[in-house]
């Protein structure tokens, strides 16, 4: 390895983490650089993570798989329903991805639990030092090298010299601000409520993962292993709402209700109130810096490809800069990350979950049937089965940002 100087990621999400242990793996030392402190590393914000095929196959590349899935619940299947009237439109089975992928289902299996696992591997590696409680504040970069300038442990001012720096810092990147990176795109009006309660909704037949459609209230209801088994259910809401009437313990039992009436009140473990962005960053790399997941890119929740899209750009970029720093590519190679995972981020990830919202919301009732016939169609139709699933299970888009030189 020509290098000695270790590439710097700035962020311990399960997208830095992810880059982390694939460039360790293929010999490059990496500083990895997380503003938590170690004791509350845990008490992040529960996020989903519905781990689509294409995903289990990188975290199984680097040993992560066998960790998760212990903790996780696998979903082969998941489901469209119409709320209106109460019917299923069409179950979708991963079954039909059997010679496309060795895992022909979803891991249903929470950030939180992703970034335990992979920080755990992470420090065990001899290639990886973790500075944890340290917070980004900047950079310089030259032909030879880059300078991350942070606070430390100690609040003190520090620098750390890289090869290169990887933001994976979420969507307010430090890195791409310095870099005056337009995030093109848009903020939708309504914000979307999350609601995490323990209560069996499989025995009204729902599965680990279900879009529900209705032109007032669409949602989407996942499972999430415990103890204590949650289940989660997005709702939009109204713009115009304060937070606080939104989510008042009465709000979130009328909603639920509204959705499903059940005797007595529903446990809630827990809500959160989020805006959804689609937004991209103007570009992917500006010489020794380059973003990767939310950092460069956000979208919708619905379709869980946020944090999926962004392990794909790790393992993109992971293996072109350890070629690079072996000698063994040329740096015209991170321009291709650059064009492969921004055209990827365009056309499939903010175009699918846009799709995906407009499916799930369409007030036309004409419409609403022709969507409904189409999703029934492909579902029943083991070919038309498959297509549907490679989209929504990223391969397609893995598949076709190989094709872009
Ligand atoms: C409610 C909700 C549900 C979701 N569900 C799904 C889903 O089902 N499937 C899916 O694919 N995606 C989902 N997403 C999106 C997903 O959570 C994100 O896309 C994913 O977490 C992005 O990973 P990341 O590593 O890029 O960034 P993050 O997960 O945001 O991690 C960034 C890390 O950088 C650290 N950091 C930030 N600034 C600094 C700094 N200055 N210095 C040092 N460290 C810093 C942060 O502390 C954090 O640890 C969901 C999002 C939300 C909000």
């Amino acid at each position: 390895m020509a290098a000695t100087k270790p590439v710097i990621v700035i962020g311990a999400g399960p997208v830095g983490l992810c880059l982390t242990l694939a460039l360790a793996q293929e010999g490059v030392p990496v500083t990895i650089v997380e503003t938590v402190s170690d004791e509350n590393f845990l008490d992040q914000v529960p996020r989903a993570g519905s781990n689509h095929p294409s995903t289990l196959e990188f975290f199984n590349k680097i040993g992560l798989y066998e960790r998760l899935v212990p903790r996780g619940i696998v979903a082969p299947k998941f489901l469209y329903w119409d709320r209106q009237e109460s019917t299923l439109i069409a179950e979708f089975d991963h079954i039909h991805l059997k010679n496309d992928t060795k895992f022909p289902f979803v891991l249903q299996c929470e950030r939180i639990k992703i970034i335990e696992e992979a920080l755990a591997m992470a420090k065990a590696h001899p290639l990886v030092t973790v500075r944890m409680s340290t917070t980004f504040t900047g950079f310089s970069q030259n032909a030879d090298g880059v300078i991350a300038h942070v606070t430390n442990e100690d609040g003190e001012p520090e620098t750390i010299s890289g090869s290169y720096l990887v933001s994976a810092e979420g969507a307010r990147s430090v890195a791409r601000r310095e870099l005056e990176l337009e995030f093109e795109g848009f903020t939708y009006p309504e914000r979307t409520l999350n609601i995490e309660v323990a209560y069996d909704f499989k025995k009204h037949g729902f599965t680990e993962r279900n879009y529900i459609s209705d032109p007032v209230e669409y949602s989407n209801l996942f499972h999430w292993k415990g103890p204590p088994d949650r289940w989660r259910i997005h709702f939009p809401t109204d713009p115009n709402e304060d937070e606080a009437k939104l989510t008042n313990p009465k709000a979130l039992q009328a909603r639920l209700k509204g959705f499903l009436p059940i005797d007595g009140d529903y446990d809630i473990c827990g809500f959160n109130l989020y805006p959804v962005h689609q937004r991209v960053a103007k570009k992917f790399r500006v010489g020794r810096v380059i973003l990767v997941g939310d950092s460069a890119h956000v979208n919708s929740p619905i379709g869980g490809m946020g944090l999926n899209s962004g392990v794909h750009d790790a393992f993109n970029l992971a293996d072109k800069l350890s070629r690079l720093l072996r000698g063994d590519a040329e740096e015209a190679e991170l321009d291709r990350y650059d064009r492969q995972r921004r055209h990827i981020a365009i056309k499939h990830t903010q175009a699918q979950t846009m799709r995906n919202k407009r499916l799930l919301e369409e007030r036309d009732p004409a419409v609403r049937k022709r969507n409904h016939d189409e999703l029934r169609k492909s579902a029943e139709d083991p070919a038309l089965a498959r297509k549907f699933l490679l989209r929504a299970s990223l391969l397609e888009s893995l598949r076709e940002a190989e094709q872009i030189e």
